[in-house]
């Protein structure tokens, strides 16, 4: 899908109208596309689908350079389909699904997602449900059917602190993005007419100076407000803007003070630059954004002591199982297959003969502890800080690799 653009009159103030229509274009963009980069809302509505009569199909796939040069993707996607089909004995079933590969299959050869290091799909079509995304991160390729689609490798895209909105401005011309870990999608183009041109033809020659000053404003909020919304509708937490310093400074007075302290460092790539230069550019400015808010988070584990923090991994799953976890950290890079009750749903850093909370002895090994800790923080609202940059992960080496800050 082409990206959304609106052209705005020189002279056009920043009105209700101006705004309603910018908003409905980021809605447009954000339901046109045929990926998306998930985002906490989108998630929490696919986990609330349920398919108690025809199951879901879950695929994740892998597509690296290699996979996706010249359909070199269809190997890998053939073995799951083959691998998926095999244990359905009944006809009927059988053709169902081999149906929804048949889809699936279909829109890959349509489209690849343009940036991303694979794909999901969520897809039933008695429930009429697709979802096709966009993953930053990569994920083992797999599939699974069930009632309800299988989000858990995607916990760890959840971290709100992720995702950001960046901005190109330039006068006449602005571009904005939403990105999430290095991966970054155009959302929405503005074009102004240039300042001085209309100041020439319309403007009274002896207050063209101070014309030109109040077109640029006028410009500044429009782009000021339009990536105000670009975080709203793309749940973006951070922006990062680009362009020429005086431009910038307009914006950046227009922003509301909340936001003013959600901008990061200014960085620069020119203004029409492909998305893959501008997710490169803004690279560092998102990294140490990342690396700040990590750095604090553990910080405050650290200082807090046992009354308001837990450390390790074991406390941390108890804490979750009480529903105390107001900020769940985990190490990006920590994984250790551990147990859950399916009694009480307690999850346990080792598996032990019964439930040390509730004596069931109904008990289950889980592949990934720390997979299992994120859905649960996830399903109690708890906050999500994935420590990902170095000096972080670092300093939560000598509290464990997973901790929580605790409500009560
Ligand atoms: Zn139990």
């Amino acid at each position: 899908m082409n990206i959304l653009s609106l052209a705005v009159a020189g002279h056009e103030h920043y009105r209700p109208e101006l705004r309603d229509k910018v908003a409905d274009l980021l809605r447009q963009q954000a339901s046109g596309v045929s990926y998306h980069l998930p985002t906490p809302t989108g998630l929490r509505a696919l986990a609330d689908i349920a398919s108690p009569e025809a199951p879901i199909l879950s695929l994740y796939l892998q597509l690296d350079a290699q996979r996706r040069a010249g359909h070199a993707w269809r190997s890998a996607f053939n073995s799951l389909r083959a691998a998926t089909l095999k244990p359905i004995t009944d006809q009927r079933k059988w053709q169902a699904m081999k149906g929804e590969f048949d889809r699936i299959a279909q829109a890959l050869d349509d489209e690849l997602p343009a940036l991303g290091r694979g794909v999901a799909f969520f897809v039933c079509r008695q429930c009429k449900l697709w979802q096709q995304i966009a993953i930053s991160l990569a994920l083992p390729d797999a599939t699974y059917l069930g009632p309800k689609p299988y989000l858990r490798p995607m916990a760890r895209t959840l971290d709100e602190q992720d995702r950001f909105v960046i901005a190109l401005v330039s006068q006449e011309f602005s571009r904005f993005f939403v990105s999430q870990i290095g991966q970054v999608e155009e959302v929405l183009q503005i074009s102004a007419p240039n300042p001085h041109k209309v100041i020439r033809e319309h403007g009274q020659r002896e207050q063209k100076d101070q014309s030109v000053l109040d077109q640029v404003r006028h410009v500044a909020r429009i782009f000021a407000h339009a990536a105000e919304l670009a975080l709203t509708q793309f749940e973006g937490r951070w922006l990062l803007l680009s362009g020429a310093t005086q431009l910038r400074a307009e914006v950046m007075r227009e922003l509301p003070k909340s936001l003013q302290q959600r901008v990061g460092t200014a960085f620069s790539v020119e203004i029409h630059a492909r998305p893959s230069a501008v997710a490169a550019a803004a690279d560092p400015a998102q990294r140490s954004i990342e690396e700040h808010e990590e750095m604090a988070t553990v910080q405050q584990l650290i200082d807090s002591g046992p009354a308001a923090s837990v450390w390790g991994v074991q406390p941390t799953l108890s804490a979750l199982r009480e529903g105390r976890v107001k900020t769940l950290v985990v190490d990006d890079k920590f994984a250790a297959p551990g147990a859950r009750c399916r009694n009480c749903l307690a999850l346990w850093q080792a598996m032990q003969p019964t439930c040390g909370v509730c004596g069931s002895d109904a008990m289950e090994p889980v592949a990934d502890v720390a997979e299992r800790a994120i859905e649960h923080a996830l399903e109690e609202k708890a906050a999500l800080e994935i420590v990902r940059s170095q000096q972080a992960r670092q300093l939560l080496t000598r509290i464990g690799p997973m901790a929580a800050l605790l409500r009560w």
